[in-house]
């Protein structure tokens, strides 16, 4: 008989509760497509389907210069963007951390004048030539309508921040989420805000369209995927988990109610699903205790739900809520056996002490001895002579979960795809995806793909379907949406 291995044969039996069988992926997906629906006729639905006041994606031909900018959380990023309009662009970013002490403050003066100085100090290093004299003489001479509209760079403003947007470029704060906190920007228009420190220091800038990073992505993607392809999804799987998907402007009944008809209802609207929070309700999401567990412990208990069970900030604390719970097993004995130690200062023992690059690390490691996740184990958590064994246990885990998480991204991709009826259509359908666990975690796309292949609807017409990354999304789409606010092809409120 072979010698019993505890730890792998418990860490199996942890790893079938992470199971997402095919059946549940088929009920994911109805769910997925009820809620879509719900979501586009009336506010309450878990996907809360915001318009986002863009009609139309780029096919690679858009061509001019343009400025971006993001404010996600720990960074301000400028680029500008040369779009060459064969597909292919050329960026010049910087990237400055935002002080703490404005992000945590009473008036948001502060940070917008941060935010605008750092463009100032972007066009001067790097558009000098052009630029400095129209800043010169704008400074000297005022703002006359003849320089105001003269050699003006449009920009597209990320702001990753949950806003009630009502135009291209208008939005209010709802809150801040991320750890800002500057009570008296709640409730005011963002672009206004930076428009008007930009402003004060006279650059030739206008903020011309608030942006969400999926739709960014969603953008960027159908400006550089091959062959002139429309792209329809943009999706991130990094921190969080959201999607924007190209919907046809008649389908958003809500619109006609809130903001009177809308113009034109014949063309496109991109939508930003917000699935990060699908089924809060717990419909058809699975859900053992270690996802209990970590939901409790949340800052946020009972909301984003999917995004839990989806994204980077999360999967790693699944899988230390896992090892944990076979280290005090007295019978899997994970991590139990002599001469092996855990420190009571490692990680392992803290909220979040596993970052879901572990994961990825350990996914990869496909040495006989597993010395890669051996090695990993002792740098990140102090754990010293762990078994091969303990490896292959904690490996067998980590893929369970990455492995759920990615036929959850399935429910939602293949919801949407199915939802716009072009899986019957002869035309390739696009995905755009940008995020550091989709790019980095091994086969991540390719789980994703096995499983939309499970589901009835689409089985072998998976094939039609292209999934690629969005390099640079945030900036190149932000650009481009830019680029489409200024030619006007939007609807709504525009001021
Ligand atoms: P953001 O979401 O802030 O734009 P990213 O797309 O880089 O940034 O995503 C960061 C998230 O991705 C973090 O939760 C982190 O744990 C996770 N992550 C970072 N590197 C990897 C990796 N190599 N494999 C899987 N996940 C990763
Ligand atoms: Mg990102």
């Amino acid at each position: 008989m072979a010698t019993p291995r505890p730890s792998v044969e418990a860490a199996l039996r942890v790893a079938r509760e992470f199971d997402y069988p095919s059946t549940q992926v088929q009920r994911g997906v109805d769910e997925f497509l009820r809620e879509m629906s719900k979501g586009l006729s009336k506010t309450g639905s878990t996907l809360s389907q915001i318009p986002t006041y863009v009609n139309s994606v780029p096919n690679g031909t858009e061509k001019g210069l343009y400025l971006a900018v993001d404010l996600g959380g720990t960074n301000f990023r400028v680029c500008s963007i040369e779009l060459r309009g064969d597909s292919t662009f050329n960026l010049t970013q910087s990237k400055v951390p935002i002080p703490r002490d404005l992000m945590v403050s009473a008036s948001y003066k502060q940070l917008f004048q941060f935010l605008a100085k750092q463009i100032e100090i972007f066009l001067e290093l790097h558009h000098n030539d052009h630029f400095e004299a129209t800043v010169r003489r704008r400074r000297l001479t005022g703002t006359t309508d003849q320089y105001r509209q003269a050699e003006i760079f449009d920009l597209g403003f990320t702001f990753s921040f949950p806003v009630h947007q009502t135009s291209i470029n208008r939005g209010t704060l709802i809150r801040w989420t991320k750890g800002f906190d500057i009570p008296d920007a709640v409730g005011k228009d963002v672009c206004l805000m930076l428009q008007n420190a930009i402003d004060e220091l006279r650059l030739p800038v206008r903020v011309a369209a608030l942006v969400n990073d999926t739709v960014g992505t969603l953008m960027a993607r159908s400006y550089t995927s091959p062959g002139k392809t429309e792209t329809l999804i943009g999706a991130i799987f990094g921190t969080g988990t959201n999607g924007a998907y190209v919907e046809k402007l008649k389908k958003v009944t809500k619109m006609a109610t809130s903001d009177g008809p809308a113009p034109d209802d014949s063309g496109n609207m991109v939508i930003n699903t917000e699935w990060g929070s699908f089924d809060n309700h717990l419909n058809v999401l699975p859900n053992t205790i270690f996802d209990q567990q970590l939901d409790a412990d949340s800052v946020n208990p009972g909301i984003q739900m999917f995004e839990k069970r989806v994204s980077g900030m999360f999967l790693g604390e699944i899988l230390r809520r896992t090892i944990l719970s076979l280290v005090k097993d007295p019978e899997a004995k994970l991590l139990q056996e002599d001469g092996v130690s855990i420190p009571q200062s490692s990680p392992l023992y803290s909220l979040w002490g596993i970052d879901t690059s572990f994961l990825s690390i350990i996914e990869a490691d496909t040495s006989s001895d597993l010395s890669l996740t051996k090695n990993a184990l002792r740098n990140h958590f102090e754990v010293n002579n762990a078994s091969t064994d303990d490896a292959l246990a904690i490996k067998t885990i980590g893929h369970a979960i990455a492995k759920r998480a990615a036929r959850l991204s399935a429910v939602a991709l293949s919801a949407i795809i199915l939802d716009t009826k072009k899986i019957d259509t002869d035309e390739t359908i696009d995905v755009g995806v940008d995020g550091s666990l989709v790019e980095f975690y091994p086969k991540f796309v390719e789980y994703i793909r096995e499983a939309m292949r499970e589901i009835k609807e689409i089985g072998e017409k998976e094939k039609k379907i292209r999934i690629g990354i969005a390099k640079d999304g945030s900036g190149v789409g932000a650009a481009l949406i830019a680029l489409v606010a200024h030619k006007g092809n939007v609807t709504g409120r525009q001021q």
